[in-house]
C-alpha cells in the first residue's frame, strides 16, 4: 500500500519535495489507528508531519488503513559515515576549478526560501531541459549558490562522465582571459571555452565594469547557447540590477530561467543545523547537545548559512577539545563574538508596533498628533526604545514619529529615565518589551 501511496504523493507534491521529505520515511507499522514511521532526523519528522501529515493520513485512509494519527520516530543512524565523493577525472586541459566534495544535492537542505532554486537546479542536473538556458541563480552571500552549482556539476559528472562540465568563478574566467591575452593565445582561449558542454560561471557580478572580459564572456556565452549547450550563472543580485554590466549581456542572462535564493527562514536554518549535527554524530556518537541550543542558534544567527555553520563547527571543536557537553552557557560563551555581530536589527516600526500592542493603543495614535497621557506615555516609551535599540539619530526618530522635533525625542528619553527610577511598572514594561523585541 505504502508504495502506491508514494506514487500518488510524488505526483501531488513534486519530485524534489518527494525526494527530500517522503522517500526518507519508512512505514514501520500500523496498529490501533496509529501509523508509525521511521525518520532519519526529528526535523524531517516535524516537517513532514506539519506539511504533509494531512495528505499522508488521507491517502492511508483512502487505501483502507484505519489510521487516525501519524507518529514519527528517529531510526538508528541513517547513513554510513560521509564518504568524500571521488573527484571526477579531470578532463584534459579543462579550465575549471575543483568542486567541493561536500556540496552535493544530498547535503542541501530544502525549505521554502530555496525550493524553487533547488528544483531548477535539479532539473538542469537531469539534463535535457535546455529551455532553462541559461539558468541564472541569484541571492545574498552564503545562501547556497555555489553549493547548488557544485551539486549540479557532481550530478552531471556521475550520470555522464564524458560530458565536459566546467565550473569556475567569473574572476577565474577573467584571469584565464587576461593570461591568454598576455600569451597572445586568445584563439586557444576561445576554442577551449567553446568546446565545453556545460559552463558554469559563479559570481558573475565580478565582471561588471571589466569591459574586455565582458566582451569575451558575451561571445563565449552566445557561442555556447547557439550550440544548445547548458549555461549556469550565479550572481549576488538579479541580472537587471548588476551595475556596469552591458545591456546586451543583461538581456541575454534574463532570457532563460532566473531564480533567486531568498534569505533563510527559521525552519530552514534549523534543518541545516540538524543535518550538521546528524553528520557529526556519525563520527562522535556521544556528542551531548542541550535542548534548545539549535533553536537558539537558528533564531539568533539569521544572515548567512556560512556563519551559522561556522558557529556550530566552533561549538563542536570546543566541546570535543575540552570534553564537555554543549550547554546553553557554553554556547553563549563560545560564540559571544558571532552572536554580537549577528544581533537582530530592530526597526523603529517594530518598536512602534510592539509598544502599541503592549499598551493596547492604536498604531496610528502612536505616531498621530493626540497628546493625552494614555497615548503620550507609550509614545515616549517607544521613542526611548528606538533611541536605545536602533542606531537612528534623534532627528530621524522624531521624523518617524509623525514628524516630531528631535527635542521632543530627547525629552521623552529623559522622562523615561526619570520614571524608571521611581516607577517599577515602567521598568517591568521596558524589560518585557526589550525581550520581545530582541528575541
Ligand atoms: P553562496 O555561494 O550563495 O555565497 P555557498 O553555496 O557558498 O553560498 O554556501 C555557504 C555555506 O552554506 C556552504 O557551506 C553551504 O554548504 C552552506 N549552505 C547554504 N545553503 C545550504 C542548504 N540549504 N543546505 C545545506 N547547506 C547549505
Ligand atoms: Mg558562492
Amino acid at each position: 500500500t505504502w508504495g502506491r501511496i508514494c506514487e500518488t504523493l510524488e505526483q501531488a507534491i513534486g519530485k524534489s519535495n518527494f525526494a527530500t521529505w517522503i522517500s526518507p520515511l519508512k512505514l514501520h507499522s500500523v496498529s490501533q489507528g496509529v501509523a508509525r514511521f521511521d525518520v532519519p532526523t526529528s526535523f524531517v519528522g516535524d516537517w513532514v508531519s506539519r506539511n504533509f501529515g494531512d495528505q499522508i493520513l488521507r491517502h492511508l485512509v483512502r487505501h483502507g488503513e484505519p489510521v487516525q494519527r501519524l507518529e514519527f520516530s528517529v531510526a538508528a543512524p541513517r547513513r554510513a559515515p560521509v564518504q568524500p565523493a571521488r573527484p571526477p577525472e579531470p578532463v584534459a586541459d579543462m579550465p575549471g576549478a575543483p568542486l567541493d566534495a561536500r556540496f552535493t544535492f544530498d547535503s542541501f537542505v530544502v525549505g521554502k526560501p530555496n525550493e524553487l532554486a533547488h528544483a531548477a537546479a535539479r532539473r538542469v542536473a537531469e539534463g535535457g531541459a535546455v529551455s532553462f538556458n541559461p539558468l541564472f541563480l541569484y541571492g545574498g552571500v552564503g545562501l547556497g549558490k555555489t553549493h547548488l552549482m557544485h551539486a549540479i556539476a557532481w550530478d552531471l559528472h556521475k550520470k555522464s562522465p564524458h560530458l565536459r562540465v566546467v565550473y569556475l568563478s567569473a574572476e577565474q574566467f577573467m584571469y584565464r582571459f587576461v593570461q591568454a591575452l598576455r600569451e597572445r593565445d586568445t584563439m586557444g582561449f576561445k576554442e577551449l571555452f567553446r568546446s565545453v558542454d556545460v559552463l558554469m560561471v559563479d559570481d558573475v557580478q565580478f565582471i561588471a565594469g571589466k569591459d574586455s572580459t565582458q566582451e569575451e564572456f558575451f561571445h563565449t556565452f552566445n557561442a555556447l547557447v547557439d550550440q544548445n549547450k547548458q549555461i549556469i550563472i550565479s550572481a549576488d543580485r538579479a541580472p537587471g540590477e548588476i551595475k556596469d554590466l552591458e545591456e546586451r549581456i543583461k538581456s541575454r542572462l534574463q532570457c532563460g530561467l532566473v531564480v533567486d535564493l531568498h534569505p533563510t527562514d527559521y525552519e530552514l536554518r534549523l534543518g541545516i543545523l540538524q543535518q550538521k549535527v546528524d553528520d557529526y554524530r556519525q563520527q562522535y556518537p556521544d556528542l551531548v547537545l542541550a535542548d534548545g541550543v539549535l533553536e537558539f542558534l537558528a533564531h539568533r544567527i539569521v544572515t548567512n548559512v556560512r556563519v551559522l555553520e561556522g558557529a556550530l563547527t566552533r561549538l563542536f571543536a570546543f566541546a570535543t577539545l575540552v570534553g564537555r557537553e554543549i550547554t546553553m552557557d557554553l554556547t553563549q560563551d563560545c560564540l559571544s563574538d558571532i552572536l554580537r555581530t549577528s544581533e537582530r536589527k530592530v526597526t523603529i516600526e517594530e518598536i512602534q508596533r510592539k509598544v502599541s500592542e503592549h499598551y493596547n493603543i492604536r498604531l496610528s495614535d502612536m505616531i498621530g498628533p493626540r497628546r493625552q497621557r494614555t497615548l503620550a506615555r507609550p509614545r515616549q516609551v517607544a521613542m526611548y526604545l528606538s533611541k536605545h535599540l536602533t542606531e537612528r539619530s534623534l532627528p530621524e526618530i522624531g521624523r518617524r514619529f509623525g514628524g516630531r522635533d528631535h527635542t521632543t525625542v530627547m525629552h521623552a528619553v529623559r522622562k523615561i529615565d526619570e520614571l524608571r527610577a521611581a516607577d517599577s511598572q515602567i521598568e517591568e514594561d521596558l524589560r518585557l518589551l526589550r525581550r520581545t523585541l530582541e528575541g
